[in-house]
């Protein structure tokens, strides 16, 4: 039986035919918690990496994590890298001094790591500096208050943007809307309309969708207590409020193969109206504590086709949890 988690390229790896280097031979090797993929005659086309739920903070050698993370990435010869939001471990309710050093380590990362591929950005509530107003000790009008500090830094003209690569159309959403001292998961009427507006201008291209918090999810209820007679209670925070619309619009747009989000720091798939609806675990899993449930450290690397047809595979790169 061929392993059905070997893309195409890594077979043409193994066989001398691609570039056969030290990560080709390191992605033979089982991979832990592999998701299926859908049936594909096409070679891949395009390789993108989606690593989510960074959470680097100074603590728990996270940045040595975060550097080990980057450097398995690389081996692995990605075409475009998305980080999945949650790249500092918190800045929502965090002071400016504290903020400051999660954000310092962050923007140093790839650098140091001698990364120099196309990377791209998606914004997670932990990046979001100071909503929690008290906490943070922040009044609300600092220029960096908010989601500027984390756009800034990204160079992010819009918190939600879209852009093509190979034959494929990317969509990166901002998830996270205020809610009192805390957020809720939704896109607000400006940001569905562009969605909308956009989707309909690019139905030749098959297209990912990428939000840090899962448009829908499922297996977050595992972690709820069993209910009563109510039922279960799912917080505003957990998946998009505003889902029913955008799973409509998605299964309107037939070129939308993938939705793929982070958030709840577990590795679950979906599939619905033709959308493949995946979370990618965490890199720092636990809040680099150690797996998080069933998920590793880990991220996912996606290999699509021309044809939008695609592979994915949850990939683990060794971390043991540090003190
Ligand atoms: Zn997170």
């Amino acid at each position: 039986m061929p392993n059905p988690n070997l893309s195409r390229r890594d077979a043409l790896s193994a066989l001398g035919l691609g570039t056969l280097g030290l990560g080709g031979l390191a992605s033979l090797t089982p991979r832990a918690a592999a998701s299926t993929s859908t049936a594909s005659t096409t070679a891949a086309s395009l390789r993108m990496v989606h690593m989510t739920d960074i959470h680097v903070q100074p603590e728990r050698k996270a940045y040595d994590g975060l550097l080990a993370c980057i450097n398995h990435i690389a081996s692995k010869k990605p075409d475009v890298v998305i980080t999945g939001g949650d790249l500092i471990m918190d800045g929502f309710e965090s002071t400016e001094r504290r903020t400051t050093e999660q954000w310092d380590l962050f923007m140093r990362s790839f650098k140091e790591a001698g990364y120099t591929g196309d990377v791209r950005h998606t914004l997670g509530n932990h990046d979001i500096w100071g909503w929690n107003k008290k906490k943070s000790e922040t009044r609300g009008d600092e220029a960096k208050w908010g989601k500027r500090w984390a756009m800034d830094n990204l160079h992010m003209e819009s918190a939600w943007h879209a852009f093509d690569k190979g034959a494929w159309h990317f969509v990166i959403l901002d998830s996270v809307q205020p809610n009192g001292d805390g957020y809720m998961g939704r896109l607000q009427d400006e940001q569905f309309e562009w969605l909308t507006a956009d989707l309909a201008a690019n139905r030749a291209r098959p297209t990912c969708i990428v939000s840090h918090v899962p448009i829908v999810t499922a297996t977050t209820l595992i972690d709820m207590k069993d209910k009563t007679a109510d039922g279960w209670k799912v917080s505003a925070g957990l998946m998009l409020t505003d889902m029913a619309r955008i799973i409509r619009l998605l299964g309107d747009n037939p070129q939308v193969k993938l939705a793929l989000s982070g958030h709840i720091h577990r590795n679950e798939r979906l599939d619905y109206r033709g959308v493949s609806y995946i979370c990618d675990g965490a890199v720092s899993a636990a809040w680099w504590k150690g797996a998080h449930h069933e998920c590793n450290e880990g991220y996912g690397i996606l290999d699509l086709n021309d044809d939008g047809s695609f592979t994915h595979t949850y990939t683990a790169y060794g971390w043991k949890a540090q003190p």
